[in-house]
């Protein structure tokens, strides 16, 4: 079925015992099986990271698909495990966290040779639960399937999600931590990366002063994430660590620009939810920009001091950038290297950032000018409770020779902060209308620019939400629907209905715009 090789469990160091009760632990990972569930159904499946996996569906029957991606049948040579690491939680050091309620079941090498670990989230208990029960909920199962699969194909780096199972279990969850407990069903999700090796991996060893596993672990995630540094063999010098950081620092400044681009909202950027890959990992309370504020969060658990709310994307990635150069400093001379890295962060996001609005504002290239006139527009967006997507995709019908605000129309969520602001919008686009034709682009490249890098449909809480409720009334077309449009963000034939502005019942809604961590 899978050509399976575990190169992680196979070279870092493992804890002594098997499974077991919460502990710490000093070793990489621990091996740990998944605590096989009641009644294991199949509600969603992704065809496309099926095919990464040279994964032949029709070969199964539902029901072995179901016991595996549960994790209630291990087949030969998985040796599932929990990877062990720690993290900053907004702001503090918090210890040994690890993977409380996420099982590896193998790495397999597919046939393009590319290597790709499986992992079920939600399977059970590990050494790294803590007081948790291993366990997700289906609302947040859902959201974390199908939002891994719509930034996929937004073209932004993520985790991907193979399957959605749900468990036939009841778990309790009190979900805004309120003293107001339920049961709620509960599901696995299986997703799927190159490694889902975090920040925190990194920092935990460090923390301990156990600098032989911190260098293990990234010698280990170099030859085998980054084997590009490598000219010869092992051991890497720390000309080649100097690499990595700095490689580690790109990636993320991109990601973060391409999350800026869509209104992406991750909701919680703690160190161990931050890839060392540059992927979007662990999908919990995020969220999508409606109407375009920077200082919205979804997750309220942040609402007061908004560390990781939209506008505060780029300079918390650079702060986790910062947290995890301190746990490697030790394998360097001198602060240097690691500070090239930072200072690369910053020139690469502002060169990303520059990328992204003359693309969405269709230019041919993105000046400091061109910057200050996006702002302007941010600040406008704010101003009149503008939707950022409906927006950006109005502007690329805007007839530059004749501009008629009424394109527009369907972006404004109130009436009367448009009429007051009708002026300033009116200035804007005679601004960028003359900025339009000074500039070389043509007509056909700009609107081909502008429709690639302005996505028409996003994964809109509301739009979950409402597939979550007919799931929990055992009604899953609404994954199945939301799974087909997720796949062409960008195209033509997309249904109106899903394209619509946020409706009024969701601007404060549970789930919708209000989010916690309990999941
Ligand atoms: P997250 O907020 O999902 O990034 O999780 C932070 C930490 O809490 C990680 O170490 C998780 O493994 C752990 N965790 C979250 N939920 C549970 C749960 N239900 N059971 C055990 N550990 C959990
Ligand atoms: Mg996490």
């Amino acid at each position: 079925m899978f050509n399976i090789d575990n190169s992680f469990s196979r070279h870092l160091p493992q804890d002594n015992n098997h499974g077991g009760e919460p502990r710490q632990v000093q070793a990489a990972f621990a091996f740990v099986e998944p605590t096989p569930v009641r009644k294991p159904q199949v509600i969603a499946f992704s065809t496309e990271v099926a095919s990464l996996l040279d994964l032949d569906v029709s070969e199964f029957s539902s029901n072995e698909t179901a016991a595996i991606f549960a994790g209630n049948k291990i087949i030969k040579n998985m040796h599932p495990y929990a990877v062990n690491y720690g993290g900053h939680q907004f702001g503090h050091w918090a210890g040994q966290l690890g993977d409380g309620r996420a099982i590896t079941l193998c790495e397999i090498i597919n046939k393009l040779n590319e290597r790709w670990e499986i992992q079920l989230k939600g399977a059970g208990k590990t050494p790294f639960s803590r007081s948790g029960d291993g366990r997700a909920v289906l609302r947040s199962s859902i959201r974390e399937f199908l939002c891994s699969e719509a930034v996929h194909h937004l073209g932004i780096p993520s985790t991907r999600a193979l399957s959605l199972v749900e468990t036939g279990e009841l778990i309790v969850r009190d979900m805004f931590y309120n003293g107001n407990p339920k049961e709620e069903p509960g599901a696995i999700v299986c997703r799927v990366a190159p490694t889902f090796l975090r920040f925190g991996n990194f920092e935990l060893p460090s923390s301990r002063g156990n600098n032989k596993l911190l260098q293990q672990l990234v010698d280990y995630t170099i030859e085998h994430h980054f084997p590009h540094l490598l000219a010869q063999s092992l051991p890497a010098s720390e000309e080649i660590y100097g690499s990595w950081f700095k490689e580690i620092c790109e990636k993320t400044a991109y990601l973060v620009s391409e999350w800026m681009r869509v209104g992406f909202v991750h909701g919680v950027l703690n160190t161990d939810n931050m890839s060392v890959m540059g992927l979007t990992i662990d999908y919990g309370p995020y969220g999508w920009i409606d109407n375009f504020d920077r200082k919205w969060t979804p997750n309220t658990t942040d609402a007061d001091g908004l560390r990781y709310c939209f506008g505060n994307q780029p300079t918390i990635a650079h702060w986790n950038l910062y947290q995890l150069a301190r746990a490697v400093r030790i394998l360097f001379q001198s602060d240097k290297p690691l500070q090239n890295g930072l200072d690369h962060f910053q020139k690469t996001y502002k060169a990303n950032e520059k990328r992204v609005i003359s693309n969405k504002l269709g230019l041919s290239q993105g000046t400091e000018d061109d910057l200050s006139l996006m702002n302007k527009l941010y600040d406008l967006l704010e101003l009149c409770e503008i939707d950022m997507t409906i927006f950006f995709t109005a502007l690329n019908r805007l007839d530059i020779n004749s501009p008629d605000l009424s394109v527009f129309d369907e972006a404004f969520y109130s009436n009367e902060k448009k009429q007051k602001n009708i002026d300033a919008v009116t200035n804007w686009l005679d601004q960028y209308v003359s900025r339009v034709l000074n500039d070389s682009i043509s007509k056909e490249k700009r609107n081909q620019l502008m429709n690639r890098n302005n996505p028409k449909f996003i994964l809109r809480n509301y739009l979950v939400q409402q597939a979550i409720e007919s799931a929990e009334n055992g009604d899953f077309t609404g994954i199945t629907k939301l799974m087909e449009i997720i796949r062409c963000p960008y195209g033509r034939h997309i249904d109106q209905r899903f394209l619509a502005r946020r409706p009024d019942w969701a601007r404060k809604k549970p789930g919708c715009s209000m989010l916690s961590c309990s999941s």
